[in-house]
């Protein structure tokens, strides 16, 4: 069986935690986080890096602190996880969704200035598979509008746009470290902070309302509840199984890109044959293997070639039912404009097994598989 997901896992993770144990330190902000914090920053070129819970809770912590308001209005693709609408419904907003780009699946950007109003506060962009949103165009227009910019970058942890490593170029960026991302801690994420006048709020927002960071770093003698907060740092247990990983993100990365580019290579006369189509990187955008998906002619062919992998003990699936289409969606959010592509392109689209312990032997059955269903 070729499974569509297995976690990520170097070796190293069972040692690190025993260590992680062996300091007596297993709550958050411990010697492993303090790694990953440090390599983020590097890595990443962000000020300020912090390791939190989830994706989710990174972006929870965006819409919190942007001040997001009941009445507030947040412009974001509908082609995406629940989550990236959760963290701004939970604090009032309202959710317009604009349509996708048919080549990424990301948000359409020539769309985006025709979507504000005087309401809308921010931009929340989502990079799919990867692959970076048109950043330039977006910046500027946050700059006209004086609107904030968050990156869902959850899938984008290693990518870049223009040299720029996503997740840092946006007001907040997001990353997931969940068992299905390139690297992962089990459940957990981090949050990037671009201006360093919002790293104070941020660290009192994730450690309950009080100032505990400052207390650590010996600024002040004693702390206490300065503001509103939650619980959004991870235990040290997790911080230790993601470090074993960010270690090797280079060797993960080339392994992951080995792969796709095999996808490619071996896909590519299905493609120019007219049977399925092949994701497109454009230029100035490096991305990560987060994921290789194809698109099929529709939801007929896609659910036939499904049950035929199956089969053949093959893993692949699809996901993201349009967010606009669905219950909250519609309870929460509007589509502005026509949905040209959104419905249609995500109605294609099937996820192929691509993991760290995926071998080229595998991503060959795939495509030998796939040939058989197009009869080539
Ligand atoms: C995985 C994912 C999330 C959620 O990440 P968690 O760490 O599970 O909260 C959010 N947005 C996108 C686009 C994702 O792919």
């Amino acid at each position: 069986m070729i499974q569509f997901n297995e976690p990520p896992f170097t070796g190293k993770e069972i040692e690190y935690i025993k260590q992680a144990v062996a300091a007596q330190h297993i709550c958050g902000d411990g010697v492993f986080t303090k790694r990953c914090h440090q390599w983020l920053e590097e890595r990443m070129q962000s000020p300020k890096a912090l390791l939190t819970t989830s994706c989710t809770h990174a972006l929870e912590m965006a819409a919190l602190l942007l001040e997001i308001r009941p009445g507030d209005e947040v412009i974001m693709p509908s082609y995406t996880f629940a989550s990236t609408a959760d963290a701004f419904v939970m604090r009032g907003a309202r959710i317009v969704f604009v349509d996708l780009r048919p080549d990424t699946m990301n948000l359409d950007e020539t769309l985006l200035e025709d979507a504000i109003t005087p309401k809308t506060r921010a931009i929340v962009v989502m990079h799919y598979a990867g692959v970076a949103c048109e950043m330039e165009p977006i910046l500027d227009l946050a700059d006209r509008f004086h609107l904030a910019v968050v990156e869902d970058a959850a899938q984008a942890v290693m990518s870049s746009y223009h040299g720029i490593p996503l997740g840092s170029i946006g007001d907040y960026g997001c990353y997931s470290f969940h068992e299905t991302k390139n690297y992962s801690m089990g459940e957990g994420g981090a949050l990037l902070i671009r201006d360093l006048e919002n790293r104070d709020r941020a660290e009192i927002i994730r450690e309950k309302g009080t100032d505990r960071s400052k207390f650590w770093r010996g600024e002040v003698d004693k702390y206490t509840w300065v503001d509103f907060g939650s619980s959004y740092l991870p235990s040290d247990l997790n911080a230790a199984y993601l470090w074993a990983q960010l270690e090797q993100a280079d060797a993960i990365n080339e392994h992951r890109l080995r792969l796709w580019n095999q996808y490619y290579r071996e896909l590519f006369s299905l493609a120019e044959q007219g049977c399925l189509s092949l994701p497109v990187i454009p230029a100035g955008c490096k991305h990560n293997a987060h994921m290789f998906y194809i698109k099929t002619d529709n939801i007929i062919q896609r659910s036939a070639l499904i049950r035929f992998l199956k089969e053949r003990e093959i893993g692949a699936v699809f996901h993201y039912i349009p967010l606009h289409t669905v219950a909250a969606g519609k309870k929460y959010g509007r589509f502005h404009g026509i949905d040209r592509y959104t419905t249609k392109e995500s109605e294609r689209l099937l996820r192929l097994p691509l993991h760290n312990h995926v071998t080229e032997a595998d991503v060959e059955q795939v495509c030998a598989a796939l040939k058989e269903f197009y009869g080539k």
